[in-house]
C-alpha cells in the first residue's frame, strides 16, 4: 500500500464520512476505519461517523512523516533522541495558524534540540491541561519516572 497521500487533497472546511475519504484517497474504507483506529479523530455521537477536514489533514500528515511513534498529548516527536519526548515547559509556545491548525514549538527536555508538532486547535485546552497537569504530577512525586 502506497502511503504518499497528497494532504492537500482535503478541505480542512468541511467533514467527510468514511466512504468520502476512502474515495479522496483511493483506499478501501478499511484502510479508513484502521486510520480511525491509529488516532484519527471522529465525531463521537454521530452517524454516519464523520471526520473533519482539519483532522484529516492533520492525520494524513503525520503519516507522511513516517511518524511511527505515537506521541501522547503532552510529548512531541525529537528527531535527535528519534522517540516522542517531554517537552520543556519553560520554553514553550503555541500558535494558531490559518485553517484550524495549531503548531506548538518548544525544547525537548532532554536533549535540548528544537521540536515542534502540528494539532487540531480545538485540542489546545486538552493539550494544555495533560502538558502542565503531568508537570505538576513529576515534580511533585518521583513515582512513574522511568
Ligand atoms: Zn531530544
Amino acid at each position: 500500500m502506497k502511503r504518499n497521500h497528497n494532504h492537500n487533497k482535503c478541505k480542512i472546511h468541511r467533514s467527510y464520512t468514511v466512504q468520502e475519504v476512502a474515495e479522496l484517497y483511493g483506499v478501501h474504507k478499511r484502510t479508513v476505519r484502521n486510520w480511525i483506529k491509529k488516532g484519527l479523530p471522529i465525531f463521537d455521537d454521530i452517524r454516519p461517523l464523520l471526520i473533519l477536514g482539519t483532522d484529516l489533514k492533520i492525520f494524513i500528515r503525520k503519516q507522511r512523516k513516517g511518524n511511527k511513534f505515537k506521541c501522547k498529548l503532552s510529548e512531541i516527536y525529537c528527531f535527535r533522541c528519534r522517540i516522542p519526548r517531554k517537552p520543556d515547559l519553560q520554553k514553550i509556545k503555541f500558535s494558531q495558524q490559518p485553517s484550524g491548525i495549531g503548531r506548538v514549538f518548544a525544547m525537548c527536555s532532554v536533549c535540548d534540540s528544537k521540536v515542534n508538532k502540528y494539532f487540531s486547535w480545538r485540542r489546545l485546552d486538552a493539550i494544555q491541561r495533560e502538558l502542565f497537569m503531568e508537570s505538576t504530577v513529576s515534580t511533585k512525586t518521583h513515582k512513574y519516572e522511568g
